[in-house]
């Protein structure tokens, strides 16, 4: 890996983090979906995937601008967030108690992702990148909106679950 000389080196690091978060979630969201029980919270993980996979192509059109490559690094927290997830839909459990645990996964990485686009938005104002500041606030606000859902979401499903 070379050297990160300035913060524009940096900023393009941080949107290979974010890309490949997101890419990973592309592939996990279906998954999340198919494991849940309640009609509302599976339509939001599925409404989650279409903004998701809207979300890698706002970071591929900054790459491009950037003239950078999206690829060559790994997201390692998503990975572990994404095993976690994994785990819980592995995991034997009455249907409320599922979902309530899905939603503790996800809301998880809404917040990861919402603390990822916060530091890439600052770096693009900092950097005089109007055109992404744009671009990324609206995928940061996309992620406050589905952390948001899932804690409405959450107000039923947890009462669902504590009568098992
Ligand atoms: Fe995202
Ligand atoms: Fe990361
Ligand atoms: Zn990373
Ligand atoms: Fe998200």
């Amino acid at each position: 890996m070379s050297a990160l000389k300035n913060l524009q080196d940096l900023y393009v690091e941080q949107l290979k983090d974010l890309y490949s978060a997101e890419t990973q979630l592309v592939e996990a969201l279906p998954k999340m979906a198919q494991a849940a029980t309640d009609p509302k919270l599976k339509a939001g993980f599925e409404k989650h995937l279409t903004e998701t996979q809207q979300q890698v192509k706002r970071l591929d059109s900054i790459f491009t601008d950037l003239g950078e490559q999206p690829g060559g690094h790994t997201c390692q927290a998503m990975k572990g967030l994404i095993a976690e997830g994994s785990e819980m839909i592995a995991q034997e459990a009455a249907p409320a108690v599922k979902d309530a645990g899905l939603i503790a996964c996800a809301q998880r990485v809404e917040h990861y992702e919402i603390a990822g686009y916060g530091t890439v938005v600052r770096y693009a104002e900092v950097l005089g990148l109007p055109m992404h500041v744009t671009q990324l606030r609206t995928s940061e606000q996309e992620e406050k909106d589905a952390d948001l859902s899932l804690t409405s979401a959450a107000l039923a499903i947890n009462q669902a679950a504590m009568r098992g």
